[in-house]
């Protein structure tokens, strides 16, 4: 008699789990005192702040208390709010750190939105836990990876802990294949140089180029040698 029974609760489980699916976001739908941690990654370009935006705003349409947050050094656009490349905005508190979110989320918030999480050190990491162990929705957008290809921490760690993890990529601006990359165009080897569409463009793997970076700063200085020292070289 056990087995038909066991059956029996395996369908409804199955059955409340199909409701909860939904393309792109599997947890959104099912809400009861727990939180959860969602993260948004990929390159530059590949439409993590539209994704963020989206879901930010179906929550407030929901009427859910949302609070979202943002790195004080992406002055992208110079305004306070998330800013997608295709122009969708949504206000947003700066902050330095993720220690700074855990402070000034409120204990009604329902909903937790983080844009360009790579640039809030480690504390993010430890933050978002904390805020999905008080039963608040976390989502949560950033690199995870710099311009030379690496992993861009904390991210890995994020991803290590969230309940759900969504990659986006771009189109390659070289041959259409699709983008991972996020390929610097300026001379620099700084892990942070903000920017947009002339500083940066989406690479798929093949197109990379990592070095091309520090290969511009090498011929800016070949470039400030005089010819006559150049030509003996
Ligand atoms: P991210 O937050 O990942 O940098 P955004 O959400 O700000 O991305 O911007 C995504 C938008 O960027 C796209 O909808 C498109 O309008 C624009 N875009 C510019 N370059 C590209 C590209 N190479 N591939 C895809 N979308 C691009
Ligand atoms: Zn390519």
């Amino acid at each position: 008699m056990a087995a038909p029974f066991r059956a029996g609760r395996l369908l409804i489980l199955r059955a409340r789990y199909t409701r909860s699916c939904t393309p792109g976001g599997r947890v959104d739908i099912v809400k009861g005192n727990m939180g959860w941690i969602e993260v948004v990654v990929g390159p530059m370009f590949s439409g993590k702040s539209e994704e963020l935006i989206r879901r930010l705003r179906r929550a407030e349409i929901a009427k859910q208390r949302v609070q979202i947050f943002k790195p004080v050094i992406d002055q992208r656009y110079a305004k306070g709010g998330i800013v997608s490349h295709s122009g969708l905005e949504l206000d947003s508190e700066l902050v330095k750190t993720g220690e700074e979110i855990l402070a000034k989320v409120a204990p009604r918030t329902e909903v937790v939105g983080i844009d360009e999480a790579q640039f809030l050190g480690e504390s993010v990491v430890e933050s978002c836990v904390k805020l999905a162990d008080m039963g608040k929705r976390v989502i949560v957008a950033g690199l995870d990876t710099d311009f030379m290809g690496r992993p861009f921490e904390p991210m890995p760690r994020l991803l290590a802990v969230a309940e759900e993890i969504v990659k986006f990529l771009a189109i390659c601006m070289r041959c259409g294949n699709p983008a991972v990359h996020t390929q610097r165009l300026v001379a620099s080897e700084e892990l942070i140089v903000v920017g947009a569409g002339n500083m940066y463009e989406a690479r798929c793997r093949r197109c990379f180029e990592p070095h091309l970076a520090h290969d511009k700063i090498d011929e800016a200085k070949i470039a400030t040698i005089p010819k006559a020292q150049a030509a003996t070289r």
